[in-house]
């Protein structure tokens, strides 16, 4: 007894067009060219805005030490907008940084560098926010009731900070190149998640009305890492990073229906 298939609508990683329904996706060599080429850019991006978060800690800096003031706003508020906008141009920065990770991963040879090249977002919050946490907390002008909100809503953005400079979901070069050797054809993702198929009428993808394919490479930069372990089962690919859910009550369609 073979099951209704699952109609789903797939959508192009490169144009995010819908196909007709019964319409098969073009080739991966018929999808753009893979975006290496974005990932130095977004590193250049990345930099800029974690530059430009330094700024906003130097001239919150500068008020704490009464060297700067902007008078229409009191001194907690100056601060607390300071802040607000350094932690805005961390985040931002750290998310392209990750992005630009996930087109053109670091090697893992180096474990130490390969961790600090990935969580360098959280590297530059330390810098961001640390020294001006010290400094409100030992500085002498400000009153207690600036200090110690100025103090909280500090600490809050370094974890916030800190947070989204980690990356969750890191990949390597290795682990990159090793995916794109092992699987040539189209693959599939779900819109959420971080595993990528080989197959369409794969029963971990039974619950998604809406897939995008593309090449391995493209998934990667869209934070789908890991191979799904029953498409990997099915093609007998062994080699890639592969999810680990359990997936052992799903039987393939293709191996019950008699063609
Ligand atoms: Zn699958």
């Amino acid at each position: 007894m073979a099951g209704k298939k699952k109609e789903h609508t797939l959508v192009s990683a490169d144009t995010g067009q819908a196909l007709q329904s019964g319409q098969k996706p073009p080739k991966p060599q018929m999808v753009a060219a893979p975006p290496v080429g974005n990932a130095t850019s977004l590193r250049i991006g990345a930099v800029v805005l974690w530059v430009l978060a330094i700024v906003f800690e130097v001239l919150a800096l500068l008020v704490v030490l009464g060297k700067l003031n902007f008078k229409f706003l009191p001194t907690m508020w100056q601060l607390i907008l300071l802040i607000v906008l350094d932690l805005v141009c961390l985040i931002i920065g750290s998310q392209l940084w990750k992005k630009a990770n996930h087109i053109k991963p670091a090697s893992e040879k180096n474990p130490v560098k390969f961790w600090l090249w990935n969580n360098l977002g959280m590297i530059v919050a330390v810098v961001a926010f640390v020294p001006l946490i010290i400094l409100i907390l030992t500085s002498k002008d400000m009153d207690k009731k600036t200090k110690t909100i100025a103090a909280i809503v500090a600490v809050i953005a370094l974890l916030i900070g800190g947070a989204s400079g980690y990356d969750y979901n890191p990949v390597s070069q290795e682990q990159q190149q090793a995916a794109i050797e092992a699987i040539e054809g189209t693959v599939y993702w779900a819109p959420f998640g971080k595993v990528y198929h080989t197959h369409e009428d794969c029963g971990a993808l039974n619950q998604s009305d809406k897939l995008t394919y593309g090449t391995v490479e493209q998934a990667i930069a869209a934070n789908r890492t890991r191979l799904c372990s029953f498409c990997a089962k099915r093609d007998e690919i062994s080699g890639v990073v592969t999810d680990d859910v359990d997936v052992k009550d799903y039987i393939p369609e293709s191996t019950d229906a008699p063609q």
